[in-house]
């Protein structure tokens, strides 16, 4: 067969300049409406959607239902009525001729923008999903970022490569993919957390200048904005310092923003020290959006008479305008239920009234210590006060953090239609593993520490800072990078700290490490997130709705119900055994 679909234009993109043209278009009917001597077809395409006009009464129409493909021949006409609901709403095809392409069963979703399916059916029947012009939207921004991620640096010379997918164990710190082999039965590759250390290597090798739109795969609980198999737009250079290595960076960025959205991005981006993140905003990656920052009260509570303030290593609190009539006890519980998941028992909450503080624990507190409390939170009366405390601080400053960001959320604070792009620089280099208790690298252990804190490597592990960044905006982590260690004496250094022996360094890595005896160049990178990037530039803070095929909250692809169990032969000629859950 070699028929032939003819089409003169997509249906979203006819407009009053084209009235009086003769077209041909083919789409999907969105819906029909038959008024005995005229029926009016919505017909779509992934341009959009656009009116046609059939009198019975002169063109044959076949008995056409929703999500038939038709082809129709006409005319442009002008409406009397423009639908302003409609791109292509001041004009419509007068029909001469429709062809019937293709029926169709009837869709288990409404294909509208306002559809009312829930996620799960909208998940299973992805394909009808993706039909909807929000979803279509987001996929065009989507590709738009990527076009632009090619563009901008390839045409800053960096060279595009591939890597490979079944690979070593790459030390992203979550947990692998494994993918059996059966050439070499009891063996197993990794899927890549993400291309590092192919692409130091490929710095080793002097390509200078690299970069790739990467698959990377984490076997992580899920969240809405992280998925098990996700996007990186991943570059690494050489010979460039953390200065240059971040405008390079920021360009790209400034050039997204401009031709996806619009969004003129101020350069340079300000820089905020990662322990600035942390004390005030309570997060590494602090939405800048609003106020409302973290102000410290060790230094007033702990002299009060409560006894758990007095225990506590750190006490910080933040200031919400005007919220005191409608903080009510009830309330109050639900937030301490976000206290709980940071290992603090409550919340401590005053209201300011009357120009002194009301609540349960103000009892334990003199005159002076209220009004101090007042002062350094230059609270009014109306304000409440939350108070978190214990002695982790990472616990303290993001158990507060995340009632900043729970309540900015709830009471509308943050301000719509903006970007707010940061880099939170200088991550500490080393923390103590919350399973374990021991010593482990924050990012990766090629990342390379602060010239400064050299000196400290062994006297003062958890004070080393590293040359590590993220780029964050809108509270999002949308990348992340670091310079890497280049000098061997150091990288010797951090894998002893570490507690890496020699065997357990060949066995995880020996490779790599052997090719940064080879001449290693300076070099740094970062990755950005395409899934998050899309995210924030389509407005969703929903990761599933940037991913064409994604997986459910349960690591389940809702189309294909991957994953399967396989036949017993399949896994016999892996070698495998596979242990049945009771
Ligand atoms: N490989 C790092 C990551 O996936 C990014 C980088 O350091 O370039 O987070």
């Amino acid at each position: 067969m070699n028929e032939k679909f003819e089409r003169t234009n997509h249906c979203g993109d006819l407009r009053l300049a084209d009235v009086g043209k003769s077209v041909i278009v083919i789409g999907w009917v969105q819906k029909r409406r038959n008024l005995g001597s005229l029926v009016f077809i919505d017909l779509r395409d992934r341009w959009g959607i656009v009116q046609v006009v059939v009198k019975p009464e002169d063109v044959e129409l076949p008995d056409i239902r929703n999500e038939y493909i038709i082809q129709v021949f006409g005319k442009i006409s002008k409406k009397d009525v423009p639908n302003k609901n409609l791109a292509t709403g001041d004009i419509e095809i007068v029909a001469d001729k429709v062809v019937l392409i293709n029926t169709s069963e009837q869709p288990p979703i409404v294909i509208s923008d306002d559809t009312d399916a829930s996620e799960d059916i909208r998940l299973k029947y992805r394909y009808l999903d993706l039909r909807r012009q929000s979803m279509v939207n987001r996929f065009l921004t989507r590709a738009k970022i990527t076009k632009c991620a090619h563009d901008y640096f390839s045409s800053n010379d960096f060279v595009n490569v591939e890597t490979p997918y079944l690979s070593p164990s790459t030390p992203e710190g979550a947990r692998d993919y494994l993918v059996p082999s059966r050439l070499k039965k009891g063996s197993f590759y990794a899927l890549p957390q993400s291309p590092q250390l192919f692409k130091q290597m490929l710095m080793v090798a002097g390509f200078d200048r690299y970069y790739q739109v990467a698959r990377c795969f984490r076997d992580e609980d899920l969240r809405a904005d992280r998925q098990p198999d996700f996007t990186q737009i991943d570059v690494e250079m050489s010979f460039m310092n953390e200065d240059e290595i971040l405008a390079m960076a920021e360009g790209f960025l400034k050039k997204v923003f401009k031709e996806v959205v619009d969004f003129d991005v101020q350069l340079p981006l300000r820089h905020m020290e990662y322990d600035d993140a942390v004390n005030f905003y309570g997060s590494d990656k602090p939405d800048t959006r609003f106020g409302m920052k973290l102000v410290d009260l060790k230094d007033i509570l702990d002299k009060t008479e409560f006894g758990a303030w007095k225990d506590s290593k750190f006490i910080k609190a933040i200031k919400i305008e005007g919220i005191a009539e409608e903080t009510s006890r009830k309330k109050q519980d639900e937030y301490n239920l976000l206290a709980n998941k940071f290992g603090m028992k409550f919340y401590a909450c005053f209201k300011v009234e009357n120009d002194t503080l009301e609540g349960s624990l103000v009892k334990f507190m003199n005159p002076e210590q209220i009004k101090n409390v007042i002062q350094a939170m230059d609270a009014k009366n109306g304000d409440v006060i939350f108070v978190g405390s214990g002695n982790d601080k990472h616990n303290v400053c993001f158990g507060v953090g995340a009632l900043r960001s729970m309540m900015a959320k709830k009471l509308n604070l943050i301000k719509p239609n903006t970007f707010d792009l940061l880099w939170v620089v200088h991550f500490p280099l080393f923390e103590k593993s919350e399973e374990t208790g021991e010593i482990v690298a924050v990012h990766h252990p090629f990342t390379r520490p602060c010239d400064e804190d050299l000196s400290k490597l062994r006297t003062d592990p958890f004070n080393v800072y590293a040359y590590a960044y993220d780029i964050v905006i809108n509270g999002y982590e949308a990348g992340g990078g670091s310079l890497r260690i280049y000098d061997q004496k150091v990288q010797q250094e951090i894998f002893e700290i570490l507690g890496l022996t020699p065997e357990r360094i060949q066995k995880k890595f020996g490779w790599f490490v052997d090719a940064l005896k080879f001449g290693t160049p300076p070099h740094g990178g970062l990755a950005f997130g395409l899934d998050r990037l899309t995210m924030i530039l389509s407005g969703t803070d929903n990761i599933r709705d940037v991913i064409a095929f994604p997986k459910n909250l349960a690591g389940v692809c809702p189309v294909t119900n991957a994953p399967y169990p396989v036949d017993e032969d399949q896994l016999k000629v892996l070698g495998i055994d596979v242990i049945k859950e009771k």
